[in-house]
C-alpha cells in the first residue's frame, strides 16, 4: 500500500539511547533536558533566535489568537487544514475569509484590505504546502491598519524566504511536528516570535502561566511537550538533510514525468528555498480528479485530497463564497511523497495519472 505520506522513523536504537536519558533521570516532562536540547538544536538548524516547542501544532495557533486576536475578526485563508479555522472559532474570534491566489494557493494579499473592518484584530495566514504567503504585502497592510500577523507555518519546516527562516516572519509563527509532517516528534509543534515581550507571554501561556512553582503570570494552558516526544525529535533531526534531498528526488521525478498539458503543479514563490513537503496537482475538473483517484486506489495507491473542503464551507461557520478556493479544493490532489518511495512505484503512479487524464 502506498499512502500520501509515510512517517520517517530513525533506527530504533538511536531513539532508545536518547529516551534512556529520561529513564535515568526519572524526568518525563516539564521542559526537561531533552526538550531543552531539542530547542537548542532547532535554533541552530533553522538559524532562529527563539522557539517554544509545544505538544502539537494547533495549540500554538490558539495561544497566539488568545493573546493577539482579542475575540475580534481574524482575516484568514479558506485553503488550509481545518485547524487554522477551528482555532479561530475555538478562541471565540470570527473568521473572515479572503480568497486565495490561484497559483500560489496562499491568501490573495490584494483582497485583504477590502475585508478589514473596525473589528479586525489580526491576519492568520497559512504558508500552504510550505509556499510562503506574500509576506511583504501582508506586513504593509498589517502596519497600515494596526493588525497583528500570525502565520500558520505547519508545513514550513526548513523553508527559507529571502535567505531567512520562514519562522522569523509575522508577530507569531507556528509549526506542527505531527507524525505526518516533514520534521516530527510523533505529536508536537512549536511557536516562534522575535519580540521579547510577546515571547515571554507566549512562554507563560504554554505552561499554565507558571512563573515559578507558586507564582502565576496570567492565564495559561498546558502546551508542553514530553521528554519522550523530544527524544524522538532529537533522533529524527540528524536525518533532515537526507529527508529533504530524498523528497526532492521524488518531486523532480513527478515534475519531469507527469503530463502537464492539463494538470497544474504548485507555483513556488520567488526567493524561496522550499522544503518539498507536499506534491499537489490541480486537475481540470473534479470528475477527472475522482477518476484519477479511483484508478490509483484500485492498485492500492492513496493520494489525499489536501485540502478539501474549502474551509468557508465547513458546517461550524457562516459561509461566504470563495470561488477560487472552492474550485481548487475540488480539483487538488496530493501525490505520495516520502523517503523510500521506489522508482518503480513513481513510474506506476505517473503512468496511471497520465493515462487517466
Ligand atoms: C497539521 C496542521 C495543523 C495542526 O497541527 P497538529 O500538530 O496536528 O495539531 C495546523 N495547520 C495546518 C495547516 C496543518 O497542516
Amino acid at each position: 500500500m502506498i499512502n500520501v505520506t509515510q512517517t520517517f522513523l530513525p533506527p530504533q536504537k538511536e531513539y532508545n539511547d536518547l529516551v534512556k536519558r529520561a529513564w535515568d533521570k526519572l524526568w518525563l516532562t516539564n521542559r526537561g533536558e531533552l526538550t531543552l536540547e531539542l530547542e537548542s538544536k532547532l535554533k541552530e538548524k533553522l538559524s532562529i533566535e527563539k522557539i517554544i516547542i509545544t505538544n502539537n501544532g494547533t495549540i500554538p495557533i490558539q495561544i497566539a489568537l488568545k493573546l493577539l486576536g482579542k475575540e475580534g475578526e481574524i482575516i484568514t485563508t479558506p485553503f488550509s487544514y481545518v485547524a487554522t479555522t477551528s482555532a479561530i472559532v475555538w478562541e471565540k474570534c470570527t473568521p473572515v475569509f479572503v480568497d486565495i491566489h490561484p497559483e500560489y494557493l496562499t491568501i490573495d494579499e490584494t483582497k485583504i484590505e477590502a475585508a478589514i473592518t473596525p473589528n479586525t484584530t489580526a491576519i492568520l495566514a497559512t504558508h500552504v504546502f510550505g509556499n510562503p504567503c506574500h509576506i511583504e504585502a501582508i506586513e504593509a497592510i498589517a502596519a497600515k491598519h494596526n493588525l497583528k500577523v500570525i502565520y500558520d507555518a505547519a508545513h514550513s519546516f526548513g523553508v527559507e524566504y529571502n535567505n531567512e527562516s520562514i519562522f522569523n516572519f509575522g508577530d507569531v509563527s507556528t509549526c506542527s511536528f505531527h507524525a505526518t509532517k516533514l520534521f516530527h516528534t510523533g505529536e508536537g509543534g512549536a511557536m516562534f516570535c522575535k519580540d521579547e515581550a510577546l515571547f515571554h507571554k507566549l512562554y507563560y501561556s504554554h505552561n499554565f502561566g507558571h512563573n515559578g512553582p507558586l507564582d502565576f503570570h496570567g492565564l495559561g494552558i498546558n502546551a508542553k511537550i514530553s521528554e519522550l516526544q523530544s527524544a524522538l525529535g532529537l533522533a529524527v533531526l540528524p536525518y533532515m538533510d537526507t529527508i529533504v534531498s530524498e523528497r526532492k528526488k521524488v518531486v523532480d521525478f513527478y515534475a519531469k514525468n507527469l503530463d502537464f498539458s492539463t494538470i497544474k503543479a504548485l507555483k513556488i514563490r520567488q526567493n524561496t528555498k522550499w522544503n518539498y513537503s507536499y506534491y499537489p496537482i490541480v486537475l481540470e475538473t473534479e470528475e477527472l480528479l475522482l477518476k484519477v483517484q479511483k484508478a490509483l486506489n484500485e492498485v492500492q495507491i492513496f493520494p489525499r485530497r489536501y485540502f478539501y473542503p474549502s474551509l468557508n464551507t465547513v458546517n461550524f461557520i457562516k459561509n461566504t463564497e470563495m470561488p477560487i478556493s472552492e474550485s481548487i479544493s475540488k480539483r487538488i490532489l496530493c501525490l505520495p511523497l516520502y523517503v523510500g518511495l521506489k522508482k518503480e512505484d513513481l513510474e506506476k503512479i505517473t503512468k496511471i495519472i497520465n493515462q487517466n487524464l
